[in-house]
């Protein structure tokens, strides 16, 4: 059940190694090498450098004075140096979540974030398991050489010109919600970076090649529907093809059906909390549940008088308990176009106030952590917490980096927000923040959390138990709802004429 559901969302895959992260990978191929002697500091795992450069089978040269170190990559060089959280590949900088840490002529490296941003680089395949913990590596050569996109007069065709022939088992091509189309290789193996620089081209306005344990996917966002697709293997030359029909180009009507299948017409509204979990309890005993239930859906009722094409889908309009993974579960399956978690605050200190707006991120400042830890904590009243466990913090870095398709987006959508807030509500903006909210995890549509204000604030705590003031709030919010539903219509049309 949890499979399928991740097969439904956009980059469902990765995700799927996240929350089912044991890749038995390395005990099966002859390439394969596991790395398990790791070093935990303050509960992150660290792999040093030279042993990095052992798996990666490269020389390394190491300054002691100024406590750098290099690794001669194929082609490419890594700098890292002692207690800094900077890795330098050729002139691009990376930025880890932790330090690099000194050792005994050596440096320690954080192995989950460093695996992750170093794999692109690397003609090989890397799979950091938290669960073990171990690093499993293959060796396996790059057999998905390349991948080109054709414009055809029906459609578009994209080639994965292939070293070997693959069993019509190993791939499979799918059309996922929200415009993205999927294409998945088991056995397949990429140079990832280099597929990344393949330009889009005829119905393809983005491509998001990630190489996994074992197998490939590639995500295309797509610039309007297909009718019709098919994916096949030629044997000369040696290719996976996938073909994409479009409906028949045919003047302006279907331009204009075009469009209006990717209108942002479906908007999904998250109350936080309910039933046996009240959220932060306030001033006066105002409850979270309460005030966010009634804050959602003056919202709501704003979006559907504003726009009656526009459906507004609720996760709960009663009192109810909902598991948090089911919230963006229901966003996907019901096609959300937008997804909006709303939520109260809450403060040891009293005198804290005002309206924030998160991102999923993993946490920057420390408020923005205690803030999502509260958010988070609300799993105690689900029946099982096993879940998730795995989103520590490194852990959350990789479920960001499957929502990087639409985190422009969310950011755009945050601020906007942030910004309707600031006009309508008397009181103090918090600004737009980052946090690892678990309620966020695989949403596949630009999504954001509001923090409407703080209930253990006296002043705020007495406004959010009016109606007037709740208005207030749900207005702000829709005028951030609105421009941001103006500005990517317009940005659909624009797309559509091209
Ligand atoms: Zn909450």
């Amino acid at each position: 059940m949890l499979k399928k559901l991740l097969q439904v969302i956009g980059l469902g895959v990765l995700l799927g190694f996240l929350v089912n992260p044991q890749g038995n990978f390395a005990q099966k191929s002859p390439g394969a090498q596991t790395v398990r002697d790791f070093q935990t500091i303050n509960n992150i795992k660290y792999l040093s450098a030279s042993r990095f450069a052992d798996v990666f089978k490269v020389k390394t040269y190491y300054n002691p004075q100024s406590q750098k170190m290099i690794l001669y990559l194929p082609e490419q060089r890594l700098k890292f140096s002692a207690f800094s959280s900077y890795i330098m590949i050729n002139s691009e900088i990376y930025h880890l979540p932790n330090l690099v840490l000194p050792t005994d002529g050596d440096l320690l490296i954080p192995v989950a974030s460093f695996t992750h941003i170093i794999q692109p680089h690397l003609g090989i395949t890397m799979q950091y398991d938290a669960s073990v913990p171990n690093l499993s590596v293959n060796y396996e050569p790059v057999n998905i050489t390349d991948l080109i996109v054709e414009e055809k007069k029906n459609g578009t065709l994209i080639r994965f010109p292939v070293t070997r022939k693959f069993r019509e088992t190993e791939y499979k091509a799918w059309q996922g919600n929200a415009g993205w189309f999927y294409l998945t290789v088991a056995g397949g193996y990429i140079n990832e970076k280099r597929l990344s620089k393949v330009t889009p081209n005829g119905v393809i306005r983005k491509i998001v090649p990630i190489q996994m344990d074992g197998s490939v996917q590639f995500s295309f966002r797509l610039r309007e529907r297909i009718e019709d697709y098919e994916a096949y293997q030629n044997s000369n030359p040696r290719e996976i093809v996938v073909s994409l029909r479009s409906p028949a180009f045919n003047g302006s009507v279907e331009l204009n059906e075009a469009r209006d299948r990717w209108k942002l017409d479906r908007i999904v509204l998250d109350p936080g909390h309910g039933g046996k979990d009240p959220g932060a309890i306030g001033y006066a005993g105002l409850q979270e549940k309460d005030v966010v239930l009634d804050v959602t859906k003056r919202v709501g009722r704003l979006i559907e008088k504003e726009f009656p094409d526009v459906e507004v889908i609720y996760t709960r309009k009663t009192d109810k308990f909902i598991p948090l993974r089911d919230r963006a579960r229901v966003a996907n399956e019901q096609n959300g176009k937008l997804f909006i978690s709303i939520h109260a605050n809450s403060n040891k200190n009293k005198s804290v106030r005002g309206f924030e707006t998160y991102l999923l991120r993993p946490g920057k400042t420390e408020d923005a952590v205690d803030v999502a830890e509260r958010e988070n904590s609300v799993i105690k009243f689900e029946e099982s917490t096993e879940y998730y466990k795995q989103y520590d913090n490194e852990q959350l870095i990789l479920a960001t980096m499957a929502q990087s398709a639409f985190m422009k987006e969310s950011e755009d959508f945050a601020s906007l927000v942030q910004q309707g807030l600031s006009s309508e509500v008397p009181s103090r903006s918090r600004g737009v923040k980052q946090a690892g909210f678990y309620v966020l995890v695989g949403a596949s549509m630009p999504n954001i959390l509001v923090e409407t204000g703080f209930v253990s604030n006296t002043r705020e705590g007495k406004n959010l138990g009016w109606a007037e003031y709740r208005q207030k709030i749900a207005e702000g919010i829709f005028e951030g709802i609105k421009d941001f539903k103006l500005k990517y219509d317009q940005q659909v049309v624009d797309q559509a004429s091209l």
